[in-house]
């Protein structure tokens, strides 16, 4: 009798290499494409389960957690590499820092004014629970005095204060640049391995997002149906008007203030701006806008290192006039009219955020949590945000990038350069690991 093959059998290790292929295509398929397959398919569970997908938000819940854990460690570091990193040529510090502070407080301002025009958070009509969160009722001076440190770790502990934060990696940051020689390498080299690490866990924590998004939308859909999407919808308009603006608002300053032609500004900056938009990252743009300032647009050198390579450290215009709009959107979205001072909180507290924020894919997010406590916003609210910050986080570094091409053109001032001699040594040397580059 012919003896019968045995059917093949799946083995455990065939399964685990499906599995193990499935994952590896998922993982090379890009972030944003993977958090709109987990939007698209939380849709599909929140329709399917209805009030029983409410437990699917946990995800999200972890990954904010999480983010605020990373948040202060990471502004601490950020600040205090550009800080003990950055060269300011003679008297250009203070003028570079009055550029700075003036654009990100006219982002902020406008960030403020489109949002409180617009009420994107009113224009659903979800359940408010009235009730103000209490430290948003406290009175502002206390709350802005409440955020200078009582102690060197104090901010860092729960509830981290973002201005406490700055302020002490401020003072470090300017206290180790005393530092000479070997030594100040050393800490250099430090401050890069610790910079480097927390990046490593950030991009574990971003790689979750795309499961955070799938809980979050499918609890929403599930519980309250599609309205919050309504108002989500709202704020992205809200916000890309008002990155508009800014824009506008930096290229009128550029005809105003400097020998640049606003329209050269574009066509010069196209490849940085694109690169910045598909990056979602200013730093990794940084050696393009540098290039594309001095080679394109035809600004000094001198000029486009400060603004390009030192400023942008600390400019994050985009993400300031983010940050200030999430805040009030929540504060809409909960019913509750942030006040003047509160505002005003929002507004500083924003600042500090955006100068800590670094220059990578998401940073704002991280940085928004502290925001959030400092004026008693609930930061599971920042959960919502999630699922649309892959594309505005995209639109902001762009903002960000235009940020540091104004400054640099400014810095230029009124006068081109006159056209370098052959003799002159090419303006392409570039290094990237000079001090200035951060
Ligand atoms: N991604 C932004 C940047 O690189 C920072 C942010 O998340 O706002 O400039």
């Amino acid at each position: 009798m012919a003896e019968r093959t045995p059917p093949p059998v799946r083995t455990s290790d065939s399964t685990n290499s499906t599995v193990g292929t499935a994952w590896d295509f998922w993982k090379r398929q890009p972030l944003y494409l993977r958090i709109l397959v987990g939007f698209g398919l939380g849709i599909v569970f929140g329709l399917l389960l209805g009030e029983r997908a409410h437990p699917l938000e946990i995800p999200s819940k972890l990954v904010l957690r999480l983010l605020g854990a990373l948040a202060p460690p990471l502004i601490l570091i950020a600040v205090v590499q550009a800080l003990m990193q950055a060269e300011f040529p003679q008297g250009s510090g203070r003028r570079l820092l009055r550029l700075l502070l003036l654009n990100t407080f006219v982002a902020i301002c406008i960030g403020l004014l489109v949002a409180n025009v617009l009420q994107p958070g009113r224009w659903s009509n979800i359940e408010r629970p009235g009730e103000p969160p209490a430290a948003a009722t406290a009175d502002p001076l206390g709350q802005f005095l409440d955020n200078v440190p009582r102690s060197l770790l104090g901010p860092f502990t729960d509830n981290g204060k973002v201005i406490g934060v700055i302020l002490i990696a401020l003072a470090l940051g300017i206290a180790l640049r005393r530092l000479q020689g070997p030594r100040r390498l050393l800490v250099i080299d430090l401050v890069g391995v610790a910079f480097d690490t927390l990046l490593v866990l950030l991009h574990w924590i971003i790689e979750v997002i795309p499961l955070a998004v799938f809980g979050i939308v499918a609890s929403i859909v599930g519980t309250s149906g599609f309205s919050k999407f309504v108002a989500l919808g709202g704020f992205v308009a809200a916000v890309i008007v008002a990155l508009l603006l800014q824009t506008t608002y930096y290229l009128l300053r550029i005809r105003g203030g400097s020998w640049v032609r606003p329209a050269d500004v574009l066509r010069g900056m196209r490849d940085a701006l694109v690169m910045a938009f598909s990056t979602a990252s200013s730093t990794a743009t940084m050696p393009l806008t540098y290039d594309c300032l001095v080679h394109k647009v035809g600004v000094r050198e001198r000029s486009a290192s400060l603004g390009a390579l030192v400023g942008a450290n600390f400019n994050n215009d985009g993400t300031a006039l983010y940050e200030a709009m999430s805040g009030l959107f929540v504060g809409q979205l909960l019913g509750l009219q942030l006040s003047f001072w509160q505002q005003v909180m929002v507004v500083l507290t924003s600042i500090a955020a955006s100068v800590g924020a670094a220059g990578i894919p998401e940073a704002g997010l991280v940085t928004m949590t502290l925001v959030f406590n400092a004026v008693g916003l609930p930061t599971e609210f920042i959960a919502l945000l999630l699922t649309v910050d892959w594309f505005l986080d995209r639109c902001r570094t762009t903002v960000n990038v235009m940020g540091d091409v104004n400054v640099s053109c400014l810095l230029d001032g009124r006068e081109r350069a006159a056209p370098a001699s052959p003799s002159q040594p090419s303006a392409a040397t570039f290094d990237l690991e000079s001090p200035a580059s951060g």
